[in-house]
């Protein structure tokens, strides 16, 4: 490192990306990767700081400064390894992970000009990784003690992979035909490529971790008979939080109203977007309002246009400043064509009198006094509403934990809007043997938190499993 120069540019090597009016008429993916001498000049952006703060801003530890000089070495299997030591799922984290409130945030390049792309070196380290030298992770030695997992997202597999890596017999229990959570259901193939997803999984299957599909745990079998008709000695809670809020407004239950949650399943899971190679169709006309301000709601409104529609509208009750969603998503749906009408709030969804969508009526509204979020308060005006003559809306306002495991399990202390309690040292519940983590306890967040979650739990589960052999 003695001859080190970096490459002082200020601005991050851009990233090659599908132009904005081909992409959103196709599902491919929108951001195509880095070539191996792209990586190399985003790698010599790094400074390779003793204090690292990077690490300290990644919910999951990665040894950024390490796997980045591996890069700049032109040594991107070790790259990958160093990813992996932390991050079992780097191709998705490089792609999803909101890299600007976390590593990126803290990165000692950002103060000024822009901070290193570390999640564009992730991405590239796995799939540089995935595209030449495959699945080969050594089978770790059996330490003769077997624990379940509840749901596949990513809080699961992490936890699922550490453990296993420490000699675990773990076995995941997935209520939907498929593995993955909202990796696989929720975020679309046009972000997040399906076969990544289904590569990475198989990574862990490698382990040894064994994944039980069609197992809605609360009604196939209880948490109290794992343990006791199953031999399980822990348990970890990943089930995430599925269940969509809705705005309670006259006219949400007119057809053509579609929860983001069942729209994004229907295009993703069922993968109506190839239908009629596919068994599930969708409907949405041309004209399609997605209520909310989040990715969900970005991801509902672009794949809309993919879909056909030709007329996209995001209505969202606050300001630009507030929209939740990741600012490269907003960009993207942006060039891509979408609408956004910020400071409106629906107040009535429009039918016709056969119970089909016609429009919605919205209020504009105005920022106020700051609420206990911290944000500004949105209040409608007066006299100021509006109609929009529509075919579909999408409502992506938030979900919440869906109520079946704390309803059939007495002793699991729940927050009142239905997250599981857990200690956050430990993510240890109420009920002896059982921890959570991801959605599930937090209410929708996002990826790397879930994994961080996973893998705090795993430890904790290990020590305690440990103590009592
Ligand atoms: P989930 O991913 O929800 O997985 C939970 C799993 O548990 C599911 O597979 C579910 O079927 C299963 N399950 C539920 N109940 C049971 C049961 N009783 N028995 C058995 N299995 C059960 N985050 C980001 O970081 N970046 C993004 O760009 C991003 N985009 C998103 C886009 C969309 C459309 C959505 C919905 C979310 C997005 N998120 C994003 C958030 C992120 O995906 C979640 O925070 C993360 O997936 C939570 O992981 P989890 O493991 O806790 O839960
Ligand atoms: Fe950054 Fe996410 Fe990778 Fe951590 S996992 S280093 S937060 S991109
Ligand atoms: Fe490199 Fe930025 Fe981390 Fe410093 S803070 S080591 S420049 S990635």
């Amino acid at each position: 490192m003695a001859d080190y120069k970096p490459n002082m540019k200020l601005e991050k090597t851009g990233m090659p990306e599908q132009e904005a009016s081909v992409r959103n008429k196709n599902y491919d993916e929108v951001a195509l990767g880095y070539t191996a001498e792209m990586a190399i000049e985003e790698a010599t952006r790094c400074l390779q700081c003793k204090h690292r703060p990077c690490v300290g801003g990644c919910p999951v530890m990665v040894q950024i400064p390490e796997f980045i000089n591996h890069i700049v070495q032109g040594d991107f299997e070790d790259a990958y390894q160093t990813i992996i030591e932390t991050n079992s799922l780097p191709a998705v984290c490089g792609r999803v992970c909101p890299q600007e409130n976390q590593c990126e945030l803290v990165c000692v390049r950002g103060i000024k000009g822009e901070p290193v792309g570390i999640g564009r070196l992730e991405r590239f380290a796995a799939d540089w990784h995935f595209e030449r030298v495959g699945d080969q992770p050594a089978t770790p030695e059996p330490n003769g003690h077997k624990v379940a997992i509840i749901g596949s997202g990513p809080a699961g597999l992490a936890c699922a992979g550490d453990l296993a890596r420490w000699g675990y017999q773990v076995t995941i229990f997935e209520s939907l035909h498929v593995s993955g959570g909202v990796l696989m259901y929720g975020i679309p193939e046009f972000r997040l490529p399906k076969s990544l997803v289904q590569t990475e999984i198989q990574q862990l299957k490698e382990l040894g971790v064994k994944i039980e599909c069609d197992m809605v745990i609360g009604k196939v079998l209880t948490l109290d008979e794992l343990f006791n008709q199953h031999g399980f000695e822990a348990i970890f809670i990943g089930t995430g939080a599925g269940l969509p809020s809705f705005m309670n407004i006259p006219g949400e239950n007119l057809n053509q109203v579609y929860s983001a949650n069942e729209f994004l399943t229907r295009v993703n899971l069922m993968q109506a977007w190839r239908w009629p190679e596919s068994a599930t169709p969708i409907n949405i006309g041309k004209r399609v309002a997605v209520i909310g301000g989040g990715n969900v709601a970005m991801d509902a409104a672009r794949s809309s246009l993919r879909l056909g529609a030709e007329q996209v509208s995001i209505i969202y009750r606050r300001s630009e400043e507030e929209l939740p969603a990741r600012h490269e998503e907003v960009e993207h749906a942006k060039e891509e064509g979408i609408e956004f009408h910020l400071l409106a709030n629906p107040v009535e969804i429009l039918g016709d009198g056969d119970g089909w969508v016609t429009g919605i009526r919205c209020i504009r509204m105005e920022l106020g006094e700051p609420d206990d979020s911290g944000r500004r308060r949105p209040v409608p005006v007066p006299e100021s509403e509006f109609s929009m003559d529509l075919d579909t809306v999408i409502v992506a306002i938030g979900q919440s934990p869906n109520p079946l495991l704390r309803d059939t399990t007495p002793d699991l202390k729940c927050k009142p809007w239905g997250g599981v309690l857990v200690d956050e040292d430990t993510m240890e519940t109420s009920k002896e043997g059982v921890w959570a983590g991801g959605d599930a306890v937090t209410g929708a967040a996002t990826v790397i938190l879930a994994m961080g979650a996973g893998k705090k739990a795993a430890l904790s589960m290990d020590h305690y499993i440990k103590s009592k052999s």
